[in-house]
């Protein structure tokens, strides 16, 4: 049996006694691999002998992270790649062909959205966005050549919730995978091949980095088919992450339940100042009481998360003035980092989508997203205070 969450996330994947007994598994800051001879060459080559051959192909720190995360996710195999949409991209290329169709979930990543209209352009493949509210709306949404179901849960800013358990058994009827974007929760919060998803990405820079200081990305499924896109859409397109980005990203995910579980304290905290607010209109917040799908919540995701979104009363440039005036908190997009940052998605995040979906979707002028970081909530929420005062007078 494997052990505990919080034990995996230090160990798993690594055995110093093969590197020296170097505590931290070491740097192989290298582009390629020496072979002893020319038959050792052809035989890796060949794929007759395991060993490496060139760090584009697979590299020993990279490795130790690709296990990693493979044991986080509870999946078979692991891969790493340059950025979350490095990861992205390789999945959906590998799970499409021209003529097929992509079913989404309401919201997806402003950039991933980007790739599904480029996809759409360049290769016909066609793509539609469901709320996924209840089997009768998935089923009515699968066309007969749908080849992937992508899904983003919460979705990014609103925090509407997909329900992974009753998509995934749809899809299995069908023969077709799940895809799940899961870099709002990390592995820590929420676990989709557990509830039948096929395969999961995270953008890395979030809640597994942690520290605000690497670009990457992660995903996770079936040995067969994180094989594949090993040797196919990341290898041949290339998105592959340095070694020491892997490197840092080992260091940042040792500490990933300890910081998810402060995140999730402070947002807790920070939620129950701004519910209470006479300046706030709407929380958008999975861990909130009355959230119309807290069954689902309940179900899926081990705690409420670190990010929210709410609307402050009055109008764009209300909300503009209230981030200009706060001190602590930074405005800045991404999120997962130490430092609490926020951001407005009508101008920022969601500013490519045309105003009256963007409104569809929930996303007002005066809507803004908050990434609790690891502060004491008290300075928190005296910055969130004294910006509110501030935009009074
Ligand atoms: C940031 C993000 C991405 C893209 O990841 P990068 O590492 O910036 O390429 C994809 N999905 C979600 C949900 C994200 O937040």
């Amino acid at each position: 049996m494997g052990k505990k969450f919080e034990t995996e996330v230090i160990h798993n994947g690594y055995e110093s006694s093969q590197f020296e007994g170097s505590l931290v598994p070491p740097l192989f800051q290298t582009s390629t691999f020496t072979f002893a001879t020319a038959e050792q060459g052809e035989k890796r080559f060949a794929g007759e002998e395991n060993g490496y051959i060139y760090s584009r192909l697979g590299n020993p720190t990279v490795k130790v992270l690709e296990e990693r995360i493979a044991v986080l996710e509870k999946g078979e195999a692991g891969l790493a790649f340059g950025s979350g949409m490095a990861a992205v991209s390789a999945i959906l290329l590998a799970l499409t062909k021209t003529g097929d169709h992509v079913l989404c979930s309401q919201g997806v990543y402003g950039c991933t959205f980007g790739l599904l209209q480029l996809m759409k352009e360049k290769y016909h493949i066609d793509h539609d966005f469901s709320t996924m509210e209840n089997k009768e709306i998935i089923e009515n949404a699968i066309r007969t050549n749908t080849s992937v179901i992508y899904i983003e849960t919460p979705i990014n800013p609103t925090m509407q919730i997909v329900d992974l358990q009753l998509i995934a058994e749809i899809a299995k009827e069908r023969g077709i995978p799940v895809v799940v974007d899961n870099t709002f929760c990390s592995p820590y919060l929420q676990n989709p091949l557990e509830l039948g998803c096929d395969v999961v990405i995270h953008s890395a820079t979030k809640y597994i980095c942690g520290h605000g200081d690497v670009i990457a990305g992660l995903a996770v499924g079936k040995s067969e088919f994180i094989n594949t896109v090993s040797k196919t859409t990341l290898k041949d397109i290339g998105g592959i992450i340095s070694p020491f980005d892997a490197w840092l990203l080992l260091r940042g995910i040792k500490t990933l339940p300890v910081r998810m579980d402060r995140h999730c304290d402070n947002a807790e905290k920070v939620y129950q100042f701004l519910n209470e607010h006479e300046m706030v209109d709407t929380i958008y917040y999975p861990g909130d009481e009355t959230h119309p799908q807290k069954d689902i919540i309940q179900k899926q995701m081990k705690k409420p998360g670190g990010i929210f979104s709410f609307t402050i009363k009055g109008s764009k440039e209300t909300a503009q003035h209230f981030m200009n005036q706060l001190k602590l908190i930074k405005i800045a997009v991404s999120l997962g980092d130490a430092e609490t940052l926020i951001q407005h998605p009508a101008t920022m995040t969601h500013a490519v989508i045309p105003r009256d979906i963007r409104l569809q979707m929930g996303i007002d002028d005066t809507l803004l997203r908050l990434s609790v970081g690891l502060e004491s909530w008290e300075d928190i929420v005296e910055d969130l205070k004294q910006a509110f005062v501030a935009i009074s007078y």
